[in-house]
């Protein structure tokens, strides 16, 4: 068979009011690309139902019904985007050369899915679908999005700027994503932590079709707090520096106040005060800062990730014959 197996990922919430026109665009997208020979005739869209408390399953079940192509799976309960992306990732993996995650509102634009295809074909495991402008989000949304990317990476969980989770993967890819066993998924930090031969397609982000965004501000600070903790123990260090700086400080009060209280400017009791609270301020914060190395090594070891991957294998012996 010509091409590749390509499955096209897409997580649902409560998204009945787009999924019918979800799936006819995305249907168009896969007849084209199977069309064109660029993949094979058995790829497919895979919806994975987070749970959702609308008819968005009813939906699924009824595509499933009528097209080849659909395929579906849901969860008992509502687990998260990132959860229902994972799981419909290592749901593919198990059949797919390679994955596309998409939204299922569509605000990230299909037409780049054939060019992610082709760079795959080049020899990519992982492009990113990146956005080259937010003209349509508010300005609300688009600078709480763009600060979102700022402070994940200056806390050290670094990931692609303007890209959310369009992108593609391939099979070996996700190989190695499976191998991280963490609870709290970050997939954006992980996905660049993978390695492996990557690119970026670029693409205008558009509105959402119908319905709410199913990220309001108070799941994208959980989301970002949540990456920023499943990531990094810069916060941690962060307390130990400034543990280090308030004794420092308390240093020069030390002699500050000494020169204030011999120039007899000071009122009883002001420089051992002074002295003392910076100087037992900055031993606390430096001695949570210890504790807390402590704790952040405890967590990397928890997260048992896997140390390595090996991309590939040279060995003559596949070459012998006898
Ligand atoms: N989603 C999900 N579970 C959730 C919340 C969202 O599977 O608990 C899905 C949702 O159906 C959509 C995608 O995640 O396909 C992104 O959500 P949305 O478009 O609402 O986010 P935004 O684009 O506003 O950031
Ligand atoms: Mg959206």
């Amino acid at each position: 068979m010509k091409g590749k197996c390509l499955a096209i990922v897409v997580p649902c919430y409560n998204e009945e009011e787009v999924f019918e026109t979800t799936n006819e665009v995305l249907l168009g997208v896969l007849n084209d690309l199977i069309g064109k020979g660029k993949i094979t005739e058995d790829s497919y869209i895979l919806y994975v139902n987070d749970g959702s408390k609308d008819s968005t399953w009813q939906h699924i079940k009824n595509a499933y019904e009528k097209d080849v192509h659909v395929h579906g799976l849901s969860f008992a309960g509502n687990r998260g985007h990132q959860n229902a992306l994972f799981a419909g990732l290592m749901e593919a993996k198990k059949t797919a050369d390679m994955t596309i995650s998409i939204d299922a509102d569509l605000q990230d634009d299909v037409a780049v899915i054939e060019e992610m295809v082709d760079k795959y074909l080049e020899g990519c495991d992982i492009v990113y679908g990146v956005r080259s402008k937010r003209t349509t989000d508010t300005f609300f949304k688009r600078f709480t999005a763009e600060s979102f990317y700022k402070v994940m990476n200056m806390m050290g969980a670094k990931s692609v700027y303007n890209h959310a989770d369009f992108r593609l993967m391939s099979k070996r890819s996700l190989d190695e994503l499976s191998l991280y066993g963490e609870t709290h998924l970050f997939l954006r930090g992980i996905v660049p932590n993978l390695g492996f031969q990557t690119a970026i397609v670029t693409y205008e982000r558009k509105e959402r079709m119908a319905g709410e965004s199913k990220y309001p501000l108070k799941k994208m600070i959980a989301f970002a707090f949540d990456g920023i903790t499943s990531f990094s123990v810069k916060p941690l260090t962060m307390i130990l520096f400034m543990g280090f700086c308030a004794i420092m400080v308390a240093f020069i009060a030390v002699i500050y106040s000494l020169v204030r209280h011999f120039g007899g400017h000071t009122v009883p009791g002001w420089t051992s005060l002074f002295v003392s609270i910076w100087f037992l301020g900055g031993v606390q914060l430096f001695a949570i800062g210890i504790v807390g190395q402590y704790v952040g090594k405890a967590f990397i070891e928890a997260k048992k990730r896997p140390r390595y991957y090996v991309e590939e294998v040279l060995d003559h012996s596949e070459d012998r014959t006898d």
